[in-house]
């Protein structure tokens, strides 16, 4: 076992909540994705992330703890505000890694949190029918938002690192907090639709208040991650009925990787109400729409893929955007996380939506893309280029549409072993195991694959057994809900339970969301989970320890050594 913990890709018990080796004067400390720097960034963020852009995302998740502290309490008298609840799905969405690098931003939010805080403690009150009694935390305390200048020093006082915590509680409480900015971005997205569960807001509201709780222990804190894990799962759960009852099940679909003569708009992200409406609004203008990035598995559902100028996918990888959009000669526009430093290559032709925004980039704020599709009619767009296509498409509904057909493949042996390669794709070197792992999957193997990591390896020909697919695109990063969907119904038909099929998890992690589905992996008690590429550094070594013991979670090692001890 402790062979197992040594064995993670660079792990050192240095790397967690303490100051990185070497760094005396930090401007920030951030380590909350896969890519920080020898243990959390602390001079600027790899990602492009700034100290006052750090300090005041700092800031923003000390205010909101402040505002759960009082929803809370008021939920406790049976009262609750859906503009407080909004709020904090915004806040916690904004925080998440490549989503929002604009300062003055960040800021009207923290300002917003003030107004927010304010609400809920008199909420609380009038429910009460008089103040609270108890002792009030600091962060739950009024404050009045000053200049900008002035919420970055205070962001600074507010910071990740704090040495009165224990550091194994503090390792726990970022991952609850990592875990709800996960599922935030999710309920966003349903939101956006429509849908929403108030017991995301009840659970958003106990969490982050609870880490105001100095009474709380770690054991406390630990259940608390695993109910993340279930908010999560009904949070997926959610989006997956906004998204299918607004466009439909997906159904396998070839997408088209060339190009078709015309004006043209990328989109990335993962909204898919905010790409239906684009789709509307460009239809009969001769503007062709093309998906970037996590936008691939729209093309699979029947409400969207009826846009006939919903032509394709264009690009690779997301950390490939900088190289790639200079040669995309039409506009581009990101609706979620995933935006890196524009290059000036593309800059001017550059949006982004809803929470996303980046210094000098045009926002839209609502639905109206006129000023998107003026930019792309005024660009040259493509000549005709057509090339290769792949498939998606295959969400729980249409894998479970031919069941019977995947079962009987199983029994008769054709299909020897399930491989779930999924997760969030990134720039660090050790990525190119999921490519090795999936090229060396024996042929009598199907991949489930999900999420951005894909981009490692979709666009290789993995051929059919008995004219199933031997790679099966479920969709997105929040269509783990299709693929936990799909093991189960396996499970059931075998008569076994999720650990017993001849299923396997290879996951990729990056940023918070890969979180928030790690955390319903857990809570859905499947283990033997192999992590990559390296172990979060927020995690200390007893919280590592007690992974491996409950859940004999391990590291990836090298794609040959996986499969043979995986396969025998
Ligand atoms: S989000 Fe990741 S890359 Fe950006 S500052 Fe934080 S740890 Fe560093």
């Amino acid at each position: 076992m402790k062979n197992k913990i040594k064995s993670w890709l660079g792990f050192s018990t240095s790397t967690t909540n303490a100051a990185p080796k070497g760094e005396e004067m930090e401007n920030m400390f951030c380590y909350q994705c896969e890519q920080a720097a020898n243990g959390g960034c602390s001079k600027v963020g790899v990602c492009g992330k700034k100290p006052d852009v750090a300090a005041l995302q700092d800031q923003l998740v000390y205010s909101m703890k402040g505002i759960a502290f009082w929803a809370h309490k008021a939920r406790e008298k049976g009262a609750k505000d859906s503009a407080i609840d909004h709020f904090m799905l915004d806040g916690l969405f904004t925080t998440v890694t490549n989503v929002d690098f604009d300062a003055e931003e960040i800021a009207k939010l923290v300002r917003d949190a003030a107004k927010n805080r304010d609400k809920a403690q008199a909420l609380f009150e009038k429910a009460n029918g008089g103040p609270f009694t108890g002792d009030v935390p600091d962060a739950a305390k009024p404050f009045t938002p000053g200049s900008t200048d002035q919420l970055v020093a205070l962001g600074a006082e507010h910071g990740v690192k704090d040495d009165s915590i224990d550091p194994d509680v503090k390792s726990v409480q970022e991952i609850i907090i990592y875990g709800m900015k996960g599922y935030a971005a999710y309920a966003h997205h349903a939101l956006v639709i429509g849908l929403e569960n108030d017991e995301i807001y009840a659970y958003t509201h106990q969490a982050l208040s609870a880490t105001l709780d100095k009474s709380l222990g770690l054991m406390d804190f630990v259940g608390l991650a695993m109910e993340c894990g279930r908010i999560n799962l009904i949070t997926m759960q959610l989006l997956d009925k906004a998204n299918t009852d607004s466009f439909g099940h997906p159904v396998p679909t070839p997408v088209q990787l060339g190009t078709k003569a015309g004006k043209a708009i990328l989109v990335s992200g993962h909204d898919l109400r905010m790409l239906e409406e684009l789709l509307k609004q460009t239809e009969g203008k001769g503007v062709n729409v093309y998906t970037h990035g996590e936008m691939l598995p729209a093309h699979g559902y029947p409400g969207l893929k009826k846009y006939t100028h919903l032509v394709g996918n264009f690009g690779g990888a997301w950390q490939d955007q900088a190289k790639e959009f200079a040669g995309f000669p039409g506009a581009i526009i990101f609706n979620t996380n995933c935006i890196q430093r524009p290059a000036e290559t593309y800059k001017d032709r550059l949006f982004t939506w809803g929470l996303v925004q980046w210094p000098d980039v045009k926002n839209i704020a609502g639905m109206d893309f006129s000023p998107v599709i003026e930019k792309a009619l005024s660009l040259p767009g493509f000549e005709e280029n057509l090339g290769k296509e792949i498939l998606t498409g295959f969400g729980h509904n249409a894998v479970l549409g031919v069941a019977d057909k995947v079962i009987d493949a199983v029994k008769a042996g054709q299909i020897r072993h399930f491989f779930l390669i999924g997760g969030c794709d990134g720039a660090k070197s050790g990525r190119n195991y999921y490519t090795e792992f999936a090229e060396k999957v024996p042929s009598d193997c199907v991949i489930l694959t999900l999420a951005c990591g894909k981009y490692r390896f979709n666009k290789l020909d993995f051929g059919d057994i008995g004219g199933i697919p031997r790679l099966l695109d479920i969709g997105q990063c929040n269509d783990a809900y299709s693929a936990i969907q799909i093991a189960v119904a396996l499970a059931g038909a075998f008569k076994c339970g999720v650990n017993d099929l001849p299923l396997s998890f290879i996951l990729s992690w990056y940023e918070q969301k890969a979180v928030a589905i790690l955390l319903t992996l857990l809570h859905l008690g499947i283990k033997d989970i192999k992590l990559g590429p390296t172990l979060p550094a927020f995690i200390t070594p007893n919280v590592l320890n007690f992974l491996v013991e409950n859940f004999n979670i391990g590291p990836i090692g090298t794609a040959e050594g996986d499969l043979k001890q995986i396969l025998g």
